[in-house]
């Protein structure tokens, strides 16, 4: 037992609902050598972070990894605190002043901006805004798309740019049997767009795709997948490439192999342009880009070099997919380039019993997976100050660690616990059943009250 807390379990607060969030809480719930009570906060009103938010609908098995949290929350020492946004309904402090730790899991709420002129027309926006809206994440379900021209851009070369252009060229019938929003499915039925134009500024052995992903794409969109075989030619020095690359380059040669007949919806991939200008007359008509060529540092690292050579692509719609972004949280640290909270394996420097773990603390790579050894990590050096006694445990004997929920009761009436979010997921299931789809989401804040306070009158 850690020094002077008798046989108080230790108490943790972890704020986000996400993988992380939840690797965090598994970590703590599943060792035995000290006995621990943790308290999920999530700002929205259900669990899951980006598994529900994020992952594409046409994803399931990633989205089953769901089955997972949904048991580490079945652990009797775990509660979870829906719809409860730290910062407005409780402050920090109160949680500090409550918890033996508080661990932040709020993963990178944000997105990175191309900083070029035009970026604010509209018609260009964000991919994280995409993914979310159709995903019905509530603070994104109220927003527009205009699908209507015959090219989109996605810029970036990473998964979540391969998500936004495979959903905008999935066929309408196997959207239609997934959990993507409602308002989504219906927005995308009338999508016109001919060719999904996915744009990295490096080459293509530097892109961030996953290789199932690469791969997937003509059987998920059912259209061609257009490459250019000049840009993805064999170099010199390939077989000092990792097995991912190589694996990568071999399915784009595929497809470079394979020309497209002319007109065949198609999502094309090139490489090695940087935007430089968004233009249009009141909304995007066309991206201009500089052609680059790639330089190798004497660091091995490669960086793309304009050669002046521009592009202009007409277009109606831009998607930049350059990056997520995490957000600052008033009174911790924050490091505004790499927007992460500075730690030390998950311990935030210069305070005392505070935590991260997952894209706030590490900047968003990886896959899910990846946050379990992170939060392990950060569980790990937990335990470990809390053991050597180098962070003093805060809650003593006697504490009203039970009084906690009535106290945010007063704070946020319309709290969500772990058993009105299962009345939620209980009746979008149901709803989802007779269409043979997973769920049917439910992307109003309102509506998912009703559902989980048991507030609708029959
Ligand atoms: P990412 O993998 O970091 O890719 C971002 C892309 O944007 C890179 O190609 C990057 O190019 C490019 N970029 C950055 N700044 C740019 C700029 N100013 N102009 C042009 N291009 C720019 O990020 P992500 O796609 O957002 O994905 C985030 C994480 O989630 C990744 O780890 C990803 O694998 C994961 N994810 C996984 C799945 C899945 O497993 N199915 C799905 C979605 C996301 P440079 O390399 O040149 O910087």
């Amino acid at each position: 037992m850690p020094q002077g807390s008798g046989t108080v379990p230790l108490t943790v607060a972890v704020v986000g609902s996400g993988p992380s969030g939840f690797y965090a809480a598994a970590s703590l719930l599943e060792q035995n050598d000290v006995p621990v009570r943790v308290d999920m906060y999530e700002r929205l009103a259900t669990p899951w972070g980006l598994v529900r938010s994020g992952v594409a609908p046409d994803h399931p098995k990633i989205k089953a990894v769901s089955s997972v949290y949904a048991a580490i929350a079945a652990h009797e020492n775990f509660r979870f605190f829906g719809n409860v946004d730290i910062g407005r309904h409780v402050t920090r402090e109160e949680l500090t002043e409550r918890y033996d730790a508080v661990l932040y899991a709020v993963g990178a709420q944000t997105d990175r901006r191309l900083g070029i002129p035009g970026e604010d027309l509209p018609g260009s926006e964000s991919a994280v805004d995409f993914v979310g809206w159709y995903n019905g994440h509530p603070d994104y379900a109220h927003l527009k798309f205009d699908l209507s021209g015959d090219r989109g851009v996605v810029i970036g070369a990473g998964n979540v740019a391969l998500d936004v252009a495979r959903i905008l060229c999935s066929p309408h019938e196997r959207l239609a049997r997934t959990d993507i929003a409602d308002h989504a499915l219906e927005a995308l039925r009338h999508c016109s767009l001919r060719e999904v134009m996915v744009v990295g500024r490096r080459g293509a052995a530097q892109a961030a795709f996953t290789t199932a992903e690469l791969k997937e794409l003509p059987e998920f969109t059912e259209s061609g997948v257009d490459v250019d075989p000049a840009e993805v030619a064999e170099q010199p020095g390939e077989e000092a490439l990792s097995r991912l690359v190589k694996r990568n380059l071999g399915i784009l040669r595929g497809y470079a192999a394979n020309p497209l007949p002319a007109g065949e919806r198609r999502v094309a991939l090139r490489f090695l342009r940087s935007p430089l200008e968004i233009r249009g007359d009141g909304r995007v008509e066309e991206i201009v880009f500089a052609r680059n060529a790639l330089k190798v540092g004497e660091d091995g690292w490669v960086t793309a070099v304009d050669t002046g050579e521009r592009e202009t692509v007409p277009t109606s719609l831009v998607l930049r997919a350059v990056g997520y972004k995490g957000r600052e949280i008033p009174g911790l640290p924050f490091d505004e380039r790499r927007g992460v909270i500075p730690n030390t394996n998950g311990r935030v420097e210069g305070v005392e019993r505070e935590y991260v773990a997952g894209w706030i603390k590490r900047g968003p790579t990886g896959i899910i997976g990846t946050n379990k050894k992170c939060a392990a990590e950060t569980v790990g050096q937990l335990l470990t100050d809390i053991a050597d006694g180098s962070v003093a445990r805060h809650v003593r004997a006697g504490d009203p660690f039970d009084e906690i929920e009535s106290w945010l009761r007063g704070r946020q009436p319309h709290l969500v616990t772990e058993a009105g979010w299962r009345l939620i997921d209980a009746a979008e299931r149901s709803s989802g059943e007779p269409a043979g789809r997973p769920r049917v989401k439910l992307v109003i804040t309102e509506e998912l009250l009703d559902v989980a306070l048991e507030r609708r009158i029959a």
